[in-house]
């Protein structure tokens, strides 16, 4: 079945050409856009995850998240800071200092998830993203890998070579949008990843790509990240560069483990978190890897690279924005790490954005704001344009700028990214996600009474705040002492075995 239907308005059309004011004439220069009436047939919605009844599809770029797209500006994400700048370099390091001490004297007590084994169990989960650092972006670096001289295909004293069309003297493959649409879903999963949106890079969503990255070599400038028209992406000590015919993006939510999210805020939480940002790169090095093997260009944000992932989670319908100024998806809520984001050339259709009545719900919860202890989620009832003040005093600044962890452009309930981040590193829980942890859609979809109550939150906001007062009756968040303390002594419970249903 053919499940298309053409949502682009004539507004959009005539952007869509080029036949636009004069100040979007410099972006379009350099912004992949539509060029021609066979492209522009190409762009069309696509319903990719098969959702509940209540879940709502919006129209292209109508998310339940306001926009100013003239406001919107490209993220100059190299100047992200959200604790040093705020403190100066001194202060910084003793809270850093203190920090340390308390860890130590944490593990020597054995305290409750931030022992020895929990401690190293978080730095574990980095430990598979941190090796792929290389290759996550554009894994055309696995070209560099030896090739055997006499049976090419097969991998050489430990290493890696991978065929693609070329070597195999075979063209690319190609097949409809429908077609290659199922095919990144399957691969996509099969990579590592969750549920799978598609969107598309215009003279709007341009602005959803980052202006620059810092280096990762320390001192080093940072690096641009721009489209040229060339063959493939590579990237040099200051720039990296996209091909402009990448202008077909994949999104897919990064899972994290729900129940292990209680166990918040501690190292193991921490582990849940950093496992999943290795799953990330695993996913991103896979899918890039597979779609260059069969002909096309693909680059990867990785972890926390090239894109502001949770705009593109909610452009895409993946999820809607929230009050913790995360993505929360109507399958997993919340618990979600975050969305990787592919740029491609191979041609795909778009995915609208969803109303599930999540972010609705937000005016009405306040459950996560309420929870932090660093005050650092906004807890006014409606969202604003405003960013954080700069005299801001949570977390206790020496100066505050919220320019360096804020970009404003849309209506949200912005964070003090640098509040949270001290309460990290002064309570020696790195990650915390007690937010996380305490929101009501940290729950899964089979769940039968919360698909009922999600039902209704989709339909009305009458009874939100009496869902939000029955969630806290239940304590669904609550983690008895016993839970606390036995994560190494009951693998069964908190590592059942998965993945044994079988299609025969
Ligand atoms: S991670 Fe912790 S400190 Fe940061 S916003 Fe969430 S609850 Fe607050
Ligand atoms: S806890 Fe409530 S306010 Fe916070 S993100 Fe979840 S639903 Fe929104």
């Amino acid at each position: 079945m053919n499940n298309y239907h053409n949502t682009l308005s004539r507004r959009d059309f005539m952007k869509g050409l080029g036949l636009t004011t004069a100040g979007l004439g410099s972006l379009t220069v350099a912004s992949p856009v539509f060029h021609d009436l066979d492209e522009l047939s190409a762009f069309k919605s696509f319903e990719t995850e098969k959702r509940p009844w209540w879940v709502k599809e919006r129209d292209y770029l109508d998310m339940t998240t306001e926009v100013d797209w003239d406001m919107k500006k490209r993220w100059p994400d190299a100047n992200y800071d959200n604790f040093m700048a705020h403190l100066g370099p001194q202060e910084a390091l003793k809270r850093i200092a203190d920090m340390t001490t308390q860890r130590q004297q944490n593990i020597l007590s054995d305290k409750a998830g931030h022992g020895l084994r929990d401690y190293v169990l978080g730095r574990t989960g980095w430990s598979t993203m941190l090796a792929l650092m290389p290759l996550y972006w554009s894994s055309r670096e696995l070209e560099t890998f030896d090739l055997s001289p006499s049976i090419p295909e097969l991998p050489v004293n430990g290493t890696l070579f991978l065929l693609n069309n070329e070597n195999l003297n075979v063209p690319k493959w190609e097949g409809t949008l429908e077609e290659n649409a199922n095919m990144v879903r399957s691969i996509v999963r099969w990579a590592g990843g969750s549920t799978v949106g598609f969107g598309q890079i215009d003279e709007k969503t341009i602005k959803l790509i980052f202006e620059n990255e810092a280096s990762m070599t320390p001192g080093a400038p940072p690096q641009q990240i721009v489209f040229e028209d060339v063959e493939h992406p590579y990237q040099t000590d200051t720039k990296k560069v996209i091909p402009t015919k990448c202008k077909y993006v994949i999104t897919t939510t990064i899972r994290e483990d729900v129940d292990l999210v209680r166990y918040a805020p501690s190292e193991i939480n921490g582990g849940t978190i950093s496992k999943a940002y290795s799953q990330n790169s695993s996913t991103a090095v896979r899918v890039n890897t597979f779609l260059r093997g069969i002909g096309y260009n693909s680059v990867a944000s990785g972890p926390a690279f090239m894109v502001p992932n949770v705009a593109w989670a909610v452009v895409t319908g993946l999820g809607e924005l929230n009050r913790m100024k995360s993505s929360f998806t109507p399958e997993n809520g919340p618990a979600i790490r975050n969305t990787l984001v592919f740029l491609t050339d191979l041609p795909l259709p778009v995915t609208n954005p969803i109303d599930a009545g999540m972010n609705r719900f937000c005016y009405d919860c306040g459950k996560c704001a309420e929870a932090c202890p660093a005050s650092a989620i906004n807890s006014e009832r409606e969202p604003s344009w405003d960013i954080v003040s700069a005299s801001d005093q949570r977390g206790n600044p020496v100066h505050l700028n919220p320019s360096l962890f804020n970009n404003p452009g849309h209506k949200s309930w912005f964070t003090n990214h640098f509040a949270c981040s001290n309460y990290w590193v002064e309570s020696c829980s790195m990650g915390c996600g007690i937010c996380v942890s305490r929101c009501v859609f940290s729950k899964l979809t089979p769940s039968s009474i919360h698909e009922v109550v999600k039902g209704a939150v989709a339909t009305t906001p009458v009874f939100n705040s009496f869902f939000v007062k029955m969630d806290n009756l239940f304590g669904y968040n609550k983690f008895s002492a016993e839970d606390q303390t036995d994560f190494w002594d009951n693998p069964d419970k908190w590592q059942p075995l998965s993945n044994w249903k079988t299609n025969y």
